[in-house]
């Protein structure tokens, strides 16, 4: 089997396994245009990469009506670059990110859609906002702050283990907290679940899952 039937028969695969209403992010940082190029022409169009400087060089050798996602960890410094083009950030850490987000949302004259990426996970290497944080933020209408942004939901990822027990309580817990926040504003995107979890993280109640490995194969991070 060639990687032009891999790519699309995963891709398939996995459309296959989860409901209609749970959005596919293919997520294709570390991988070749090429393979991007392939799963583009299955008709898959939204992809996640998670540095800037690679997604910079990688969009303009492909389609101009891809949807790109920033999953990552993302640096201020680093904003200006996708304004112009982003489709969704999910991984807002902080306020003071969304601040320069808005900031430079507002020089460019657009409105970003972002996701805040909350802390759920029991270790230490993970990105993310406390719980309080969130909800405080929510509660005091701290949106209102920020208008050249929209806040569209929550992103969360959980402990890299093989307790699925503890994955479920993890992605049960970013539900809630979900659930709460719509309380104060409205939310249609909770973004969790990844090539090893995200059957669990649909059960939770995930409307978006970033699978990688799953498409696309291994990352090899030590060839270029
Ligand atoms: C790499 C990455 C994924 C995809 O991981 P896989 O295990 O390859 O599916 C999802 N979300 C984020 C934030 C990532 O960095």
């Amino acid at each position: 089997m060639n990687d032009f039937v891999y790519i699309g028969e995963q891709l398939k695969n996995i459309q296959n396994q989860i409901p209609a209403s749970v959005q596919l992010i293919a997520v294709s940082k570390t991988h070749g245009v090429d393979k991007i190029a392939q799963a583009y022409q299955s008709g898959h169009r939204h992809f996640g990469e998670n540095k800037v400087q690679e997604l910079l060089e990688k969009k303009d050798q492909l389609p101009g009506d891809i949807h790109w996602h920033l999953i990552g960890h993302l640096q201020r410094n680093k904003v200006k670059y996708i304004i112009p083009f982003v489709h969704l950030i999910h991984g807002v850490d902080s306020l003071r990110l969304l601040e320069e987000i808005n900031k430079e949302a507002e020089k460019q004259g657009k409105i970003i859609s972002v996701l805040l990426q909350v802390y759920i996970a029991k270790e230490e290497s993970k990105f993310g906002m406390e719980e309080g944080e969130i909800i405080a933020f929510f509660k005091t209408q701290q949106w209102q702050r920020y208008p050249h942004v929209h806040i569209k939901g929550l992103m969360g990822m959980a402990t890299n283990t093989e307790n699925h027990l503890l994955i479920r309580q993890e992605f049960s817990g970013l539900k809630k907290l979900f659930d709460q926040c719509q309380e104060w504003h409205p939310l249609s995107v909770l973004s969790m679940g990844m090539s090893a979890d995200y059957s669990i993280a649909i059960e939770c109640g995930s409307s978006m899952i970033r699978v990688g490995s799953s498409i696309f194969g291994q990352r090899n991070y030590h060839t270029s």
